[in-house]
């Protein structure tokens, strides 16, 4: 005879996924217990008061979706702002708006009507008459011409991913996106906000009432962990679960410089992508701007695009063929597990973004309970 276990689940990763999960299994009268190896819940889109401004301390985080019901779900944590995406890019003393818009085409151009502006591109893409583009950059010049694409494109990727543009293959950039209205907002989602008080507030919100230990990485013990659980949501990076048997999953990293300026508005924007490779960082956000911050000082974070070794945290997957490949492998295991549940983006080794995660939880609890 089995004993019964303390708890019916144990998360493992309080992130977006694990906090859905344990969120639904709680309202399901399930008892949780969450694990996080930081000394804080949340995942990457945790948030810490500096100042008093919400700094993303692992990336700038913008909620965007077009999907009612989760943007419904979200807002009945905490309320979200009407904060709207419009970054710029800084390019040799120049700004320009992103998306490649109206406002774009006459900022590089003088250009005033789509027309004009669809005559030009397409003038430039001529020009060049790439047939069967084979890397990355005569991808992008077959799509969008030189003048976008010197400026505003070539340095940024290749600082993203360290790389010359002549070295990156061409299916990175499937599609480059152009607006033919003057309009800078950078989704087409129908709804997208900040949570007013920041991202915690809905972390907060989720775990509620529920049991959370931090600073606890599950590695460390797992045996203890697994003994204490019916089932185990894990969240972390799939290969670790499985010893690194068919090798290691590889990343791209970030470095967050976060520098507290003594001025009201630094740059007037949140997002400022420097588009020059000469200028090490990619971007400079300004996270008052999220919120509509009026302290009197702010905090500004410059992001650096890093190699990734097992000792950094980990942030955008790698889905090139041999990872794909040794990913298949893992997740062939994963499927064979009967009392695990991988999710999330390191489970998954996948990039997603907020609402998919959510999206992808949600859907996990209902296949999981039988909702359906
Ligand atoms: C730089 C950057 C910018 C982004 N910007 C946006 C954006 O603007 N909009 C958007 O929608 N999405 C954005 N995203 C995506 C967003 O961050 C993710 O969708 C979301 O945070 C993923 O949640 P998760 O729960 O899967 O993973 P995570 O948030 O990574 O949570 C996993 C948790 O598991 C914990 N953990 C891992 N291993 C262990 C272990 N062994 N023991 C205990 N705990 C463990 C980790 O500490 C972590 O807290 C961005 C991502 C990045 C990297």
């Amino acid at each position: 005879m089995s004993l019964k276990k303390e708890y019916e689940y144990l998360i493992v990763g309080s992130g977006l996924f694990g906090s859905v999960f344990a969120h639904e299994a709680t309202k399901r009268g399930k008892k949780c217990l969450v694990i996080d190896k930081r000394n804080h819940a949340g995942g990457n889109v945790y948030c810490e008061n500096v100042e008093g401004i919400n700094v993303h301390k692992y990336g700038a985080h913008i909620f965007h979706t077009n999907d009612k019901q989760i943007w419904d779900y979200v807002n009945s944590f905490v309320e979200f702002n009407r904060y709207t995406n419009s970054p710029l890019a800084f390019y040799q003393g120049k700004l320009y708006n992103l998306p490649f818009n109206m406002n774009t085409f006459y900022q590089l151009w003088g250009v005033k009507t789509p027309q004009e502006a669809k005559e030009k591109i397409q003038s430039q893409i001529e020009e060049l008459n790439i047939q069967e583009p084979s890397n990355l950059e005569e991808q992008a010049l077959s799509l969008i011409g030189p003048d976008i694409y010197e400026k505003l494109i070539k340095g940024y990727t290749e600082k993203q991913w360290g790389r010359s543009a002549t070295e990156l293959p061409a299916f990175i950039i499937k599609r480059l996106p152009v607006r033919f209205t003057y309009d800078n907002n950078y989704f087409n989602d129908k709804y997208q906000g900040i949570p007013i008080g920041g991202y915690n507030k809905l972390v907060e919100g989720l775990l509620k009432d529920i049991e959370v230990r931090l600073e606890v990485d599950y590695f460390e013990d797992r045996e203890k962990w697994n003994a204490l659980a019916d089932k185990i949501i894990f969240t972390g990076k799939i290969d670790q679960y499985y010893n690194f048997q068919f090798g290691q999953l590889e990343y791209r990293s970030l470095r967050f410089d976060h520098e507290v300026h003594d001025v009201q508005n630094y740059q007037g924007n949140a997002v400022v992508n420097y588009t020059e490779r000469e200028v090490p960082y990619t971007r400079i956000i300004e996270h008052k701007h999220f919120e509509f911050g009026t302290q009197p000082k702010t905090v500004i974070t410059k992001e650096y695009p890093k190699e990734w070794t097992a000792e950094k945290e980990p942030y955008y997957p790698i889905n090139d063929e041999r990872n794909t490949e040794i990913f298949k492998k893992y997740q062939q295991l994963a499927d064979g597990e009967s009392n695990v549940i991988f999710g999330g983006r390191l489970a998954e080794y996948r990039y997603y973004d907020m609402h998919q995660i959510i999206g992808s939880a949600l859907k996990k609890v209902s296949v999981h309970f039988g909702d359906e």
